[in-house]
């Protein structure tokens, strides 16, 4: 289960991309591996911890930038980063450092915004990583299909909105790009 290098967990909201990477930790921890996870400032719904929607979480250290997960990190086997989209390009050396100084780096993050553009620093990780974990959700306007987009539910063009009550998981059908 534990090798050093990345991991990146990705799809769109409601897909349980923390549940997973909660779960990934978890195995981890039982194994007495140091694990940290991060999440960023921006991210408040959830408090000092990381949260999945079927119930599980984790403590969770809130940082500003991705410099604070490298100077926060020396002592630990995995780290895992939630809610990655939000963090600047810079995410991607500060990743490539740590799985190169021989840890498992578990990144979980949006693949698209609601506009279907990817955010700054996913495409670079998603290029990088050892493994991929695409979720899924499923289309909560057909009920039917997978769905891989965030459709946002209210007017503007901001690409952070942060909320759970502004988006809905789509399929390719039902998403469009403007409400
Ligand atoms: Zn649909």
């Amino acid at each position: 289960m534990f090798s050093p290098g990345l991991v990146v967990i990705t799809g769109p909201m409601f897909s349980g991309k923390s549940a997973e990477l909660i779960r990934r930790l978890t195995i981890a921890k039982i194994a007495k591996l140091e694990t940290r996870v991060f999440k960023p400032a921006i991210d408040t719904r959830t408090g000092d911890e990381i949260r999945s929607r079927e119930g599980s979480f984790l403590p969770a250290i809130i940082v500003k930038d991705v410099e604070e997960i490298f100077k926060q990190s020396e002592s630990v086997r995995v780290v895992g980063i939630d809610e990655a989209h939000f963090f600047s390009n810079g995410l991607a050396s500060v990743v490539l450092k740590l799985v190169r100084s021989g840890k498992q780096v578990i990144v979980a993050g949006l693949n698209l915004d609601f506009q279907e553009r990817p955010f700054p620093s996913m495409p670079e990780l998603l290029a990088l990583a050892d493994e991929i974990v695409q979720v899924y959700a499923l289309c909560t306007a057909c009920n039917e299909r997978i769905a891989t987009r965030s459709q946002r539910l209210i007017p503007g063009d901001e690409q952070y909105v942060v909320g759970d009550a502004e988006y809905a998981a789509r399929c390719l059908v039902c998403y469009k790009t403007q409400v």
